[in-house]
């Protein structure tokens, strides 16, 4: 099969959502995300945005399934999400690739965990397919350590893709990257979204690489993490890196940042009362 012809095969397999309804988790007791509501369409692009600490990687981790929810439900397609599965494929942001197998291997070994039933054949070629897609087929028998960040998170992307999950989940994966790796890969993940029509649920904390991936930025404020605002990103595609200099860009940046400022005020009002409330007598 061409790459095009597996495009096609993945856009057939497309069409799953995600549905996150009053979903609460603590910590050990210390919450961490609380009430949090969100339905996300199949083949939908969104980016959960928000500083440090707001949950991000919680909820990304509770719709992977390897976090459960306190309260509250989790499913897709109308199924409960109870553990992680094949249906949801996930890259972090640190290179999670084993450093002791090259590349190939990396993606032999999930492979053969996910479909132990595959063929050596198949998965030789369905490797080489998924390296050749993400731009690494020259690279195959590398090490990691010998490839640069980028490399190795499209190693990771790779690996991510031969599963065939209709549904990736990304926590901040170019967040370790230089600004011009971190523009090819933000690249090549629209690239694949728009050929797959996979559903993209894509953590970060900058502004600008929400607002250029997404069809919905999902805000979310912190102590505890909960969403404070949505906004439906208005930019036809393809989008263009030209849209930064943009007038309407700009603005929508500003108003996000706004969100988040009157978030943090609210946050810091809310602890001074609390603060006086708790003082002992006589101590105001
Ligand atoms: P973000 O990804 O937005 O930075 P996280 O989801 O990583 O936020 O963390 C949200 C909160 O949960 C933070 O206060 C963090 O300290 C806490 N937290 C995250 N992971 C753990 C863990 N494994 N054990 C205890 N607390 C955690
Ligand atoms: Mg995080």
């Amino acid at each position: 099969m061409s790459v095009a012809e597996v495009n096609e095969v993945e856009a057939a397999q497309a069409g799953q959502g995600l549905e996150v309804s009053s979903v609460s988790f603590a910590y050990d007791g210390a919450p961490v995300l609380q009430e949090v509501d969100l339905r996300i369409a199949p083949s939908e692009f969104v980016c959960l945005l928000g500083p440090s600490g707001s949950g991000k990687s919680t909820l990304l981790r509770l719709l992977a399934g390897l976090e459960l929810p306190d309260a509250g439900l989790i499913s897709s397609n109308d199924e409960a999400i109870r553990g992680p599965s094949l249906e949801r494929g996930v890259v972090f942001q640190n290179y999670s690739l084993f450093p002791w197998l090259t590349l190939a291997q990396n993606i032999q070994l999930a492979l053969k965990k996910a479909h132990p039933q595959s063929s050596e054949s198949w998965r030789r070629q369905h490797i080489a397919r998924h390296l050749q897609r993400v731009g690494l087929a020259e690279v195959a028998d590398q090490h990691p350590s010998l490839l640069s960040g980028g490399m190795q998170q499209r190693g990771a992307i790779a690996r991510m893709l031969a599963l065939g999950s209709p549904i990736l989940l990304m926590d901040e994966p170019f967040g370790a990257l230089d600004p011009v790796n971190r523009a090819k890969l933000q690249d090549l993940v629209l690239e694949i979204w728009a050929a797959t029509r996979k559903t993209v649920v894509f953590v970060t904390h900058d502004v600008e690489e929400a607002l250029y991936l997404a069809d919905r930025v999902v805000m979310l404020g912190s102590s505890p993490g909960r969403i404070i605002q949505e906004i439906t990103v208005p930019f036809a595609r393809p989008r263009s890196r030209r849209l930064f200099k943009s007038h309407e860009f700009t603005e929508l940046c500003e108003r996000i940042d706004g969100y988040f400022r009157e978030e943090m005020l609210q946050r810091i009002e809310a602890g001074i009362e609390a603060g006086i409330e708790v003082l002992p007598a006589g101590r105001a």
